[in-house]
């Protein structure tokens, strides 16, 4: 199988993801296949399809949790596909599905363009962004997507426009759609100033780094705000703060954070994020959902 994959890219075996999640925890896919063009995908997936190998894909791994035994599955990386293309005179920019959404935003802000400030901050790919429709301080991803190239189910390319794409809070229709490869998107900004987005970009740094436990390996915010309030409050409410199971932490200084204190596995995470949901559904009533995916 091996020389069969290596056809449409560099293929490594017996692979450690460890440095391909956030987390930082370690997990043994079988292989692991950085195709180097959209139609090396495309030929990929048909092969998978004919094999039936279990296959993902993996962005940046900032919002997943990966199983410490992944060895049935083919995990497909798209970091090869990470062009960015500014077309200033549309106010707009067209990236590959691997770019990197701070990279994608520092190139707009470089360019007099703005929207994507909210952005600086999220280690996600554009691909793995779009799926969750990630945001912050009230702005969201897909606002700014005027369209989204996808491989359909068949691996065919096909283009959404905005009007035949449905999202919400922290969710879109490509989450649902598990067969879907997101390989591109074009996104639609404002003319800005670039002194003016650089002052929003250090004021939200600053944010993070005073509220957020940016010092130790996580995943980001584990669940969704309930509407109305902060899932970080209940949870602090619960005195959950600090809270140990194994090498995984409740963080002291957010608690909707699990932090990788050290040599935390996955299962060290769920266990965690397990009784976080139960305590908070006991004392408080609200069924907390998570953010983050468990990849089993
Ligand atoms: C310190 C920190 C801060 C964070 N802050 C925020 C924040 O403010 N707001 C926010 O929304 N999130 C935040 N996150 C979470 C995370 O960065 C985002 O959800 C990000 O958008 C995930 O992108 P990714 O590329 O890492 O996706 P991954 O975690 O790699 O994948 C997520 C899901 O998307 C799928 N996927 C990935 N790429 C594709 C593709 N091309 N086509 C189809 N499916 C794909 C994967 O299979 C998986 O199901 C934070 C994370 C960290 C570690």
């Amino acid at each position: 199988m091996f020389e069969e994959l290596s056809l449409y890219g560099k293929v490594l075996e017996n692979y450690d993801l460890v440095n391909n999640n956030t987390y930082r925890v370690s997990s043994i896919c079988k292989y692991f296949v950085l195709p180097s063009s959209i139609s090396d995908l495309q030929n990929l997936m048909r092969y998978l399809k004919e094999t039936k190998f279990k296959y993902f894909i993996i962005g940046n791994g900032s919002n997943v949790i990966l199983n410490s035994n992944l060895e049935e599955y083919v995990v497909i990386s798209l970091s090869s596909l990470n062009a960015i293309e500014v077309h200033k005179e549309y106010n707009m920019i067209y990236a590959e599905a691997g770019a990197m959404l701070p990279k994608i935003a520092t190139i707009s802000i470089e360019s007099s363009l703005t929207g994507l400030e909210f952005a600086i901050g999220i280690p996600g790919t554009l691909g793995g962004s779009i799926v969750s429709n990630a945001g912050a301080y009230n702005c969201q991803l897909l606002d700014y997507v005027s369209s989204v190239t996808i491989l359909d189910d068949n691996f065919d390319i096909i283009t959404l426009d905005y009007e035949n794409i449905t999202y919400g809070y922290r969710t879109s229709m490509f989450k649902e759609k598990k067969n879907c490869i997101i390989v591109a998107a074009k996104l639609f900004l404002k003319e800005g100033n670039k002194d003016e987005s650089l002052k929003v970009v250090k004021d939200r740094k600053q944010r993070r780094s005073m509220t957020q436990p940016l010092e130790y390996p996580s995943a980001g915010s584990v669940f969704r705000n309930p509407v109305g309030d902060a899932a970080g409050r209940l949870i602090e409410l619960c005195g959950l703060k600090g809270k140990c199971i194994g090498g995984a932490e409740i963080s002291n200084k957010h608690a909707n954070f699990i932090v990788n204190k050290g040599h935390a596995t996955s299962e060290d995470i769920i266990k965690l994020i397990n009784l976080v949901h139960d305590t908070v559904l006991e004392k408080t009533g609200v069924d907390l959902i998570k953010e983050q995916e468990y990849i089993k």
